[in-house]
């Protein structure tokens, strides 16, 4: 290879990142890496509605969680280079290669019904404007766009991954590339950005494909050489076939949103009061999965139907790192959507996938994100990792999630907990099954399925080993797990019953629910002051 290869990750910056670009980021680094390359991050923020500094942090943020540093020690924010963008319009126009064009959005629209109405396509091409005509626009002050006068002919190009791609000259559009407001459309600035940053290889979503035409016709225009393309097949959900995306939480909100209107015999309109908002518009949200609710809205529903944000599907890699995943696991994951490194290999670190990243290795048909496969990885990863990475991983955890009473433990104690732990698919399991040992004693809150089950059935049975077990848990002088254990065995053993009869309305006294780590770790744990006042609230 003689030419060190150039790849670059270039978000718009619209909010967190989303796992297809997470993936797309990563087989750029990786393809970097494995030829001793670099790997560029650009910002392209061209977009100022869109586009702000908190999505750009935000961005950064799961980047950086990720483990894919860039190597451009500057950032390349396509906002701060309009006055490169501008000066090679104005060539394009001088050279008369570019042209401004004036149809204001309705003139646009009719071009565009009178297309259908002919059953085409509607492609703008240029129309010869009468010199005065010109004039007056410009007098007007007239709003215009700037278009290329894409040379009318046959394209083609070579892609990496698909093979030859072509476009016919029938298929040739004027397209635009400065917009009304001053700013490049994202086809002019992208190719200009590419060229300037020395970018050999392009590699994106399939999204793009198509776009490449535009770009290459602006290389040539512009006397640019043309990278080498490379696109990556679309995320597919497992269980739809469909193309992965945000729509997948407000899916499973409004399948649930159904059952609670089933379950609880209600309409549509008990549940649009509920949420404080209009019934048409909730109705119309439920009859169609093309409609999306808001965030906030969406809380609303959820709250309402008793759906909690962990629910949902992740989408975003803030939502896998929120959930507990660790990001080796997730990128181990991500990189095998779409890219086969052979020999049946799976598990592999960033390292190893380093050594073996091709792009001849990447398949062309879509890839299927299969949550349980992820799981099993974050298990794995899980298992084999270091007792320092997993309390570094937990803490990460935590610190996304500050609601949790996990956060107020001790790194000895958070230490302690993910010894209980073992075998645990993610930190939310973690934080599920021991949550109840650090709230504290005034928070608990029964669950009343489990106070009735194990506590109140049978006459008050579990209430009355309760009261006979605190005598016992208060005489003990050693308070560690196995004195612990070894203190409940005896009773149960004294009494006659199995060890669950006796655990399990300890385990309700302690956290108002049924889940907790081994009875004697959790005692140990939470302390005995906390745990005799905690039975004593149980029974009352
Ligand atoms: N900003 C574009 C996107 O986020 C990048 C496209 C490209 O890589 O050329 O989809």
């Amino acid at each position: 290879m003689n030419q060190p290869i150039i790849t670059r990750f270039a978000p718009s910056p619209t909010g967190f990142l989303h796992v297809g670009g997470a993936r797309t980021a990563l087989f750029n680094w990786l393809l970097a890496r494995r030829t001793g390359g670099k790997y560029f991050l650009r910002i392209e923020d061209t977009d100022l509605a869109r586009s702000t500094q908190q999505a750009v942090d935000q961005l950064l943020e799961d980047l950086k969680w990720l483990g894919l540093q860039h190597d451009n020690p500057e950032l390349v924010y396509q906002s701060k280079r309009l006055a490169i963008y501008d000066a090679n319009i104005d060539r394009l126009l001088t050279e008369g290669k570019a042209y401004r064009a004036y149809e204001t959005k309705e003139e646009l629209e009719a071009l565009q019904k009178q297309a259908e109405r002919d059953k085409r396509g509607f492609l703008y091409r240029r129309r010869e404007l009468a010199a005065d005509l010109v004039k007056q626009f410009e007098a007007e002050r007239r709003p215009a766009v700037v278009r290329l006068a894409m040379p009318v002919k046959d394209y083609s190009f070579d892609d990496q991954i698909l093979g030859e791609i072509k476009l016919s000259a029938a298929q040739v559009d004027d397209f635009v590339i400065r917009k009304t407001d001053g700013m490049p459309t994202y086809h002019f600035a992208v190719v200009v950005d590419d060229a300037e940053m020395g970018i050999t290889h392009v590699v994106r979503g399939q999204e793009h494909t198509l776009n490449t035409f535009k770009h290459i016709a602006l290389q040539e225009a512009l006397g640019l050489s043309r990278p080498s393309y490379a696109h990556l097949p679309v995320i597919l959900n497992r269980d739809d076939g469909k193309k992965m995306g945000k729509r997948d939480r407000d899916k499973k909100i409004r399948v649930a949103a159904h059952n609670w209107i089933k379950n609880q015999k209600k309409a549509a309109v008990d549940l649009a009061d509920a949420c404080g908002f209009a019934e048409d518009k909730l109705q119309n949200w439920l009859k169609s999965d093309q409609q999306q609710l808001d965030l906030g809205d969406q809380m609303a529903v959820m709250r309402v139907v008793g759906l909690r944000e962990t629910d949902l599907p992740e989408i975003l890699v803030h939502d896998f790192r929120k959930n507990g995943y660790l990001p080796e696991a997730l990128l181990n994951f991500l990189a095998l959507l779409g890219w086969n490194p052979g020999d049946n290999l799976e598990k592999m670190t960033l390292g190893e996938m380093t050594k073996l990243f091709s792009l001849e290795g990447v398949n062309k048909s879509g890839a299927k994100f299969d949550r349980d496969k992820l799981a099993a990885f974050n298990t794995a990863a899980v298992a084999s990792a270091p007792a320092d990475r997993l309390l570094a991983g937990l803490k990460d955890f935590l610190a996304c999630n500050p609601a949790s009473p996990l956060a107020r433990a001790t790194d000895e104690q958070l230490g302690q907990v993910l010894a209980m732990s073992s075998g645990f698919r993610n930190f939310r399991d973690v934080e599920d099954k021991c949550r109840g040992l650090f709230l504290r004693d005034d928070e608990i809150v029964y669950q009343p399925d489990a106070v009735e089950k194990v506590l109140k059935k049978n006459d008050g049975e579990g209430l009355a080993v309760l009261r006979d077990v605190a005598i016992v848990l208060d005489e003990l002088d050693v308070w560690t797990h196995e004195s612990i254990e070894a203190a409940i065995k005896q009773f149960a053993e004294s009494k006659q019953l199995g060890l669950g009869k006796v655990a399990q309305p300890i385990r309700v006294a302690i956290t108002g629910t049924t889940i907790s780590p081994s009875i004697g770790q959790s005692l140990a744990l939470l302390g005995k002051s906390s745990t005799l006042k905690r039975i004593r609230t149980a029974t009352g």
